[in-house]
């Protein structure tokens, strides 16, 4: 088992570039997950990003932006392990 410190982690959008979540890798697992989010701001997407451990995500805050989010479903994408995709909604 090994440990390693909290990184935090933002996922923005590849179309407008709107900060939409945020992530923290709390263990390393050797599995690779692989994300995506919807932009609530623009109706385009992330790029799908890798995580490589355990994470937990989060929604952007008003106090750090200026647009926040809530996360609304967390869905698996299919035929693809270890892949989820998120749905985010403007608070
Ligand atoms: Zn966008």
């Amino acid at each position: 088992m090994s440990s390693k410190p909290f990184v935090e982690n933002k996922i923005f959008c590849s179309d407008c570039n709107s900060h939409l979540l945020n992530y923290i890798v709390y263990k390393d697992t050797g599995t690779i997950y692989k994300l995506s989010a919807d932009c609530p701001f623009c109706g385009g997407s992330s790029f799908v990003i890798e995580v490589n451990g355990k994470f937990q995500f989060g929604p952007v805050g008003a106090d750090e932006s200026g647009k926040p989010t809530i996360v609304d479903q967390v869905s698996n994408v299919e035929g693809e392990s270890n892949r989820l995709h998120f749905s985010v909604k403007k608070r």
